[in-house]
């Protein structure tokens, strides 16, 4: 790691993922008992859990560590913090009992580790949108109770989207505590899936884009913002390829709005583009590459996107090497490193 100099900044990491171990032992089942019909779960965790190569077995010790081995290789990459979810699918791939009794025994569970290194780690709390009111009332209790920085919702939930209104008591509690909802990638759902499958694009390669921007996109035109206002979503990846896409989204919604096509599609308060700039924020997990960066900085504003390495998938040392080199000032790497992501999960 010797291109790194640890010290030049603090870097805070915003989103990083852990995997309780009762977790990993449970997903194991349900793959090698056949439990679950989701082609995405199996497609991603089935290899995950039971590829043989010293790549995908590293991943897998890493992500159940919130302790030593972690801050280590903080250390090596010179990390100060990391804000650290639940990862995907997290609970939202059980049943909805299932689901609701292992996320609070998983928020507890990292909620403690990370006490143990206060100035390190910042946990995200899962939520089981399954049942919205517990998911709500367990925000809450991981916020107020647990110190936790906000809620990781792996995007769908059995192919069910947030914007539906039935969730939304989730948005109301993120609201209220002030709090994001980070929305990160899982595979598309058995109804999307198997033109990307067969090519083996399903998962963090494209699959998890496509899932989630349509994700970010069914939550704008649904019209959440115009209800939660004050509602903050992070998203990875540097926007999911929306911020690309923003001119003509904003053109076709408002041709679509004005011309009555769709019932189900209102006319909104703001366009798209303007939620994006006022709801959202992005993070660089999984593309630190400058032009990329640049350009979504250009479009959402510089306070919009944060530093991101998505450890343990992509703990690639060079990574900070390539973000020192950015060409932009230091004050605003400090920005892009440190003080956007101290600001939008309020650490400490
Ligand atoms: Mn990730």
């Amino acid at each position: 790691m010797s291109g790194i100099d640890a010290q030049r900044f603090r870097r805070i990491a915003t989103e990083e993922a852990w995997a309780p171990s009762d977790m990993i032992r449970r997903y194991r089942g349900l793959i090698s008992e056949n439990k679950v019909d989701d082609p995405g779960f199996r497609s991603l965790m089935g290899y995950f859990l039971f590829n043989e190569s010293p790549v995908t077995k590293g991943v897998v010790e890493r992500l159940q560590d919130a302790g030593e081995r972690r801050i280590a290789d903080m250390d090596a990459t010179g990390i100060a913090k990391q804000i650290i979810g639940i990862t995907s699918p997290g609970v939202q791939i059980f049943d909805a009992d299932t689901a609701t009794r292992l996320s609070v025994e998983y928020n507890d569970e990292l909620a403690e580790a990370c006490r143990r290194y206060p100035d390190r780690l910042y946990p995200l709390a899962a939520i089981a949108p399954q049942d919205p009111k517990h998911a709500a009332a367990e925000l809450e209790r991981a916020v107020t109770r647990l110190g936790m920085k906000g809620a990781i919702v792996n995007s769908h939930t059995h192919g069910e989207y947030l914007d539906d209104e039935r969730f939304w008591d989730i948005f109301a509690a993120a609201e209220a505590l002030d709090v994001p909802v980070y929305i990160h990638p899982q595979t598309p759902p058995k109804s999307m899936i198997a033109p990307f499958l067969d090519r083996g694009l399903d998962s963090a390669v494209y699959g998890f884009g496509v899932e989630t921007g349509l994700h970010m996109l069914r939550l704008i035109v649904s019209g959440v913002f115009d209800r939660f206002p004050k509602l903050s979503v992070v998203v990875g990846h540097l926007g999911e390829g929306i911020p690309f896409w923003l001119y003509r989204v904003d053109f076709f919604h408002a041709r679509i709005v004005k011309t009555k096509r769709y019932e189900k599609v209102k006319p909104l308060e703001l366009t798209p583009s303007e939620y994006m700039r006022r709801n959202f924020h992005v993070t660089s997990s999984g593309m630190p590459w400058a032009p990329a960066i640049l350009y979504v900085r250009q479009v959402l504003g510089a306070d919009r996107v944060m530093y991101a390495m998505d450890y343990p998938y992509q703990y690639v040392p060079e990574e900070v090497e390539a973000m020192d080199a950015l060409p932009i000032s230091d004050d605003e790497k400090v920005e892009f490193y440190e003080t956007n992501a101290t600001r939008v999960f309020k650490l400490g």
